[in-house]
């Protein structure tokens, strides 16, 4: 035997062996967290090559993000060397569009044509919205994109949906579907769906082209195909159909995005759309310790109708789970960031440990508490809390508040949400304010010649709302109260609403969270005014206090871990209406959320550590108020967790008065800290490790300085959390 074929071999277990050597017809592994799917079908792809059985070209290996493509592919070069250039390793998407660039001419495109992204998907649908005379106040843009992608991905046409119609937002779906199928492919251009859509069609319409394709890609397979829709599914059929030599992988307890029309049937029914399937359950867990897997299998074990699997591993027991009882989310941020450096004192690299949450709103205290300890982070899958285009429009909506001269941020709002200000309408307005040597503000007031009359009057109600508003400021107004109330009166939340949509009340959520900042800073700054607010804000968002030398820690969304491992994990927010999200307790859809939980407790390989506030939102806002636990919590054996309370568990405080109140930018949190563990400059103090030193500064965010007299060195360190005591 070929001994590289044996060395391939040898790293996996005899179930795995088996998925790896299956030669023809359809295979179906089905198994949990860790226990080497993904790692099973490169391996596969590795032996299929190295045997002969297959050509890189016939290999069609399709994942659920470009990462992952690109992981997949490289570990696959590892195992093989470069003879890996004709596989296609890829998306849905990427495949998709790569076969309609041959192909597209026969569906009436030609090679040429353009795929529309989310913008010019909307861009798009509002002119047909324009077109068909619709209020696009009450039937949004975004509204109609996500009826008309849903129906995309159940392959349902502008007639099929008409079909269907019970209502009159329906009704108005469908004209709008209709006219803009008709426009898209007049343009000559394919949404994103619609590769998919389009590929589904050539293969079903071009009886050569499916055999061309099925016959060219002999060896198709599939990670997370618990997660495919339909509209995946029916393309995968069409490129089987002869051979079946499809190998999907996929773990039913891990279907996420239901929300998205991901159909976790098509796991489920695999065997009887196959019914001679090969089926290989796979039952060691390779990544995490026993006492994370038993934590996770807990949970999950709540979930009815779930498939039952028996995962262990020989990692060892390890650690029990840790459960912290936060205050509230500051002190939850600050315990996270103490506990990063701690472990990076500890010879832990940052790139070791992730940070996960529910809803992108949670990020922004955790990346403020980052910032401000100097720890490099990265967002995956998302964009960092100021950057935003939600929270930059609010933030631009203040700032031309007190600078009418900032014709960036003018730009910026004046058509968001859409009042009929085009580019050109914005334009004359700058070009009016510079040739009269006017503030942008007075320009947008003024008479500007060539103006038309829609974008006059568009213009003239925009800028007397504006107007309202700047006397609020001049009159006072607390910075909280001004962003509510432009949030209102400009339309803002309004047109969000409107779009009802799950990405449009992720958009809700972080304009929440500003506006809870905004709170945090008229309670901490009652002389506080916006032009410093913004300062305030312009320099948490300034990136360069940032050091990445020592690595990155990752943050991300439960959903964005998908697939991933970290040896260190934490999750924050572990509150009920938090995580389970409350969107899914009142739509008594638990179940979704208990396998994103399964997800993200699955990802930490040796230390997990799950937290929740007491309190959230303490300065008021929709969510402000006491919290409960996440039920998750409890479906966690007690017996594998460490669970604390730190409430008022700090030292006990006599005569530490208010030594934060002298630093000069003490914030409210570390004032307002109920653990009282405060410290004074100059003061004299012994660490449990680094020995005897003297503070020497106090910083926002609970740091103290200390001088080391042991080596002199200067550290930062959090006060709460470092083991560091007065002397
Ligand atoms: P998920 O369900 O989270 O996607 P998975 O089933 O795809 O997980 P992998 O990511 O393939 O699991 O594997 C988990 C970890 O276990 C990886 O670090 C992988 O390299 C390792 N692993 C898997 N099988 C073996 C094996 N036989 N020997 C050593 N390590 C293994
Ligand atoms: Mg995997």
């Amino acid at each position: 035997a070929d001994a590289a074929i044996d060395a391939l071999l040898e790293g996996l277990n005899p179930p795995q062996r088996d998925a790896v050597v299956h030669g023809e017809g359809p295979l179906l592994i089905l198994a949990g967290a860790g226990s080497g799917k993904t790692r099973v079908l490169t391996h596969r792809i590795a032996y299929l090559l190295r045997t002969g059985q297959a050509k890189p070209s016939e290999i069609l290996a399709i994942t659920f993000t470009n990462k992952a493509a690109s992981e997949m592919r490289e570990r696959v070069e590892l195992l093989v060397g470069r003879a890996t250039r004709a596989m296609w390793v890829m998306t849905f998407h990427a495949a998709c569009a790569r076969m309609l660039r041959a192909d597209a001419h026969r569906l009436g495109y030609t090679r040429q044509f353009t795929i529309y992204d989310s913008a010019d998907q909307r861009r798009l649908i509002k002119k047909c919205l324009d077109d068909l005379d619709v209020d696009v106040k009450r039937f949004t843009p975004r509204a109609m994109q996500s009826q008309i992608s849903d129906a995309k991905n159940k392959l349902r046409s502008p007639e099929d949906y008409r079909q269907l119609v019970g209502s009159f937002f329906e009704q108005t779906v469908a004209d709008v579907y209709d006219l803009y199928e008709r426009e898209l492919h007049r343009s000559n251009a394919m949404d994103f769906d619609d590769l998919l859509v389009r590929s589904v069609n050539l293969l079903e319409m071009f009886q050569e082209v499916r055999d061309r394709y099925s016959a060219a890609f002999r060896w198709i397979m599939v990670d997370e195909y618990q997660d495919t829709n339909h509209v995946q599914y029916r393309w995968l059929q069409l490129l089987t159909g002869d051979h079946r030599n499809l190998a999907v992988v996929g773990d039913d307890a891990q279907s996420i995005y239901g929300f998205r029309g991901a159909d976790i049937k098509n796991i489920l029914n695999f065997e009887d759309d196959y019914p001679d399937a090969h089926v290989v359950k796979l039952e060691q867990n390779y990544r995490s310790t026993q006492t994370i897997l038993d934590a996770a299998n807990a949970v999950i074990s709540n979930n009815r109708g779930q498939m039952t699997k028996h995962l262990w591993t020989d990692v060892g027991e390890g650690d029990p789970v840790r459960v912290r009882e936060m205050a509230d989310e500051h002190a939850e941020s600050r315990f996270v960031t103490a506990e990063v450096n701690r472990l990076v004192d500890e010879g832990v690299s940052r790139a070791e440990i992730a940070i996960f949450y529910r809803t992108n709103a949670q990020s922004r205290v955790l990346e403020d508490m980052l910032v401000r300890a100097g720890v490099g982070y990265q967002i995956i899958g998302g964009t960092k809390f100021y950057e935003r285009a939600e929270i930059k429009d609010a933030v631009n909506y203040l700032t031309f508040l007190v600078n009418p001269q900032d014709g960036t941020a003018f730009t910026r709002i004046a058509n968001s949400p859409r009042r009929g200000l085009g580019q050109t309408s914005m334009s004359r307005v700058l070009a009016h304010a510079a040739s009269m040597g006017m503030t942008v503000w007075d320009a947008a007031i003024d008479d500007i010649p060539g103006l038309a009359t829609a974008a006059r009057k568009s213009l003239e109600r925009f800028m007397s709302t504006m107007t309202r508003l700047k006397e609020r400021v001049e009159g006072g107004a607390p910075v909280a109260q001004l962003l509510q109330e432009l949030l209102e009166e400009t339309g803002y939340k309004e047109a969000l609403e409107a779009e009802r949509t799950i990405e449009a009340q992720g958009r809700l959520e972080n304009l929440e969270e500003l506006v809870r900042v905004t709170q945090e800073y008229d309670a901490n700054n009652p002389e506080g005014n916006i032009g410093e607010f913004l300062q305030q804000i312009a320099l948490l968002a300034d990136a360069d206090t940032i050091r990445d030398d020592e690595g990155l820690v990752t943050l991300m969304t439960l959903h964005n871990a998908k697939g991933l491992e970290f040896p260190i994990v934490f999750i924050i927010g572990m509150e009920d209406g938090t995580f389970p999200h409350s969107r899914s307790i009142e739509e008594g859809n638990i179940d979704e959320e208990r396998r994103l939980a399964y997800v993200g407790l699955t990802r930490a390989m040796r230390d997990l550590t799950l937290t929740y506030a007491r309190r959230r939102g303490a300065f008021g806002g929709s969510m402000g108020g006491p919290t409960i636990r996440s039920r998750f919590l409890d479906e966690i054996p007690r017996d594998l967790t460490d669970q604390r309370q730190r409430l008022s568990a700090g030292f006990p405080a006599p005569g530490r008065v208010a030594s934060w109140a002298g630093a000069a930018q003490a914030s409210a949190e570390v004032a307002g800290d109920t653990d009282g563990s405060v410290f004074r400059i100059g003061e004299d103090v012994v660490h449990s490790k680094l020995g005897e030193g003297v503070v020497t500064g106090l910083e926002p965010g609970g740091i103290v300085v200390v001088r080391f007299a042991g080596d002199g060195s200067e550290r930062k360190l959090m006060a709460d959390y470092a083991p560091l005591k007065r002397r």
